[in-house]
């Protein structure tokens, strides 16, 4: 038996990267997996490879009305979510003096406001049943800062402060909100960003290398599972020694 045997966890941004590794470490320890990402046919390749009955769900996680269908979705066909891991999200780079607003724009909507949206359409089923895990991947960026990544950071700072809040909010009816903040971590995602920028932030790294994927996974793990009952709007940091707190 897993430890997060019978339970039942949605991972947003899913069809790839960390979250796809995540799901596949949360179904490693018996849960059911809703994955779930912009592309159905992906979503749908990812949760075929995992075990216990895992589903695929398309949405655009900063669309309020498809994260709505898609979360009850998953509720009808799993009979409720215990774990939400907002990963979903995008990076762009960009001066803040040469940024656009549509640019900025969409980061918000896409790496912050769909933490709200997500959260809180979760929420009033974990809330009834008491119990809930809520986890939102936020970056070592927004601890640190970076050139050419404010709005990155911004939102990801937007998603800290987030966390911490709703963690007041729901601590006592057995629901925990907390955040991961990976350093760099070696996805699509990571190598879309300018080379210069690349080699720049790794020679910064204590540990001299960004992580794999796998590195990212024990600490969802944990802040799914009972054992990670205590952590109350915590940052947990697995980011190869670049902030040390
Ligand atoms: P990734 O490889 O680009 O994977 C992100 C996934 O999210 C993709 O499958 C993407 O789908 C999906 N996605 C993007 N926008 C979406 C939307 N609006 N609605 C639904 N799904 C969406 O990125 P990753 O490196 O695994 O990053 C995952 C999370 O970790 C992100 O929040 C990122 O900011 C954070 N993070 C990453 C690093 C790093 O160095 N990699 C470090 C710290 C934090 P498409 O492919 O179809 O766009």
């Amino acid at each position: 038996m897993g430890q997060l045997a019978g339970r039942r966890c949605l991972v947003t941004g899913a069809g790839r990267g960390i979250g796809e590794a995540i799901a596949a470490g949360l179904a490693a320890e018996g849960a059911r997996v809703a994955v779930l990402d912009l592309d159905q046919a992906r979503a749908d390749a990812v949760a075929a490879q995992l075990p216990g009955g895992a589903i695929g769900v398309a949405a655009d996680v900063s669309d309020p009305e498809q994260v709505a269908a898609a979360i009850s979705a998953v509720e009808a066909a799993f009979g409720g979510i215990d774990a939400l891991v907002n990963n979903a999200g995008i990076d762009t780079n960009a001066s803040v003096v040469d940024m656009s607003l549509d640019l900025w724009d969409r980061m918000i909507a896409v790496n912050l406001r769909s933490v709200f949206l997500c959260s809180k359409a979760v929420l009033p089923g974990m809330l009834e049943r008491g119990w809930g895990r809520i986890i939102n991947i936020s970056s070592q960026l927004a601890q640190k800062g970076a050139p050419d990544m404010a709005h990155y950071a911004a939102a990801k700072a937007g998603v800290i402060g987030f966390t911490r809040s709703l963690a007041y909010e729901v601590a006592a009816k057995g629901v925990t909100v907390n955040a991961i903040c990976p350093g760099p971590v070696d996805t699509a995602l990571w190598r879309a960003i300018p080379s210069g920028w690349r080699e720049r932030k790794v020679s910064e790294l204590p540990i001299g290398r960004p992580a794999r994927v796998e590195e990212i996974v024990p600490t969802a793990v944990l802040l799914a599972s009972d054992g990670g009952a205590y952590y109350i709007g915590a940052t947990l940091n697995p980011n190869g020694g670049d902030i040390m707190v």
